[in-house]
């Protein structure tokens, strides 16, 4: 990898877009993710912007249980991620599918089934800072390695 490249992947790596999807949660979960975005929590003194624009993302949060109708679609977010990417599970519906798992429910989880998954928040909900510091560590090992071919 030529020092360029690895100047590019540590700018990179302190600039992260965070793309992020509910598939079908009770929106505690997503209530923990816009603390983030509050003046206590303040994200954005990290590097990291949180919309919904996969084109624009390097790291995805998801959140949910994953709902029928999300069965195409998650592929299809997950596909218009460029790459260096990682999806990350936040709570835990994307994990166990949490209370919404019982006999007889339409959720189908984990969602490391439908697309790979680079790491989990436990905790219904977990709490804003550990949803930081999991995108904060998972960042630097999206961009370490990759290089592009030029
Ligand atoms: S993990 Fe808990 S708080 Fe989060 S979406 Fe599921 S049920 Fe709601």
């Amino acid at each position: 990898m030529t020092l360029l490249q690895k100047i590019k992947n540590i700018v990179r790596s302190r600039s992260i877009h965070v793309c992020y999807v509910d598939v079908g949660s009770c929106n505690g979960c997503d209530i923990e993710v816009l603390a983030c975005l509050s003046p206590r929590y303040d994200i954005e003194q990290y590097g990291i912007v949180v919309h919904n624009n996969p084109r624009e993302a390097d790291i995805l949060l998801i959140i949910g249980a994953f709902t029928p109708g999300w069965e195409d679609k998650l592929r299809m977010v997950w596909d218009r991620i460029p790459a260096p990417k990682a999806a990350v599970a936040i709570g835990n519906c994307p994990v166990s599918g949490c209370c919404f798992n019982r006999p007889g429910s339409l959720v189908d989880p984990p969602v490391s089934k439908h697309i790979p998954v680079a790491a989990s928040v436990p905790g219904c909900p977990p709490r804003p800072t550990e949803i930081l510091s999991a995108i904060l560590s998972i960042a630097p090992t999206v961009f370490r390695d990759y290089e592009v071919n030029q």
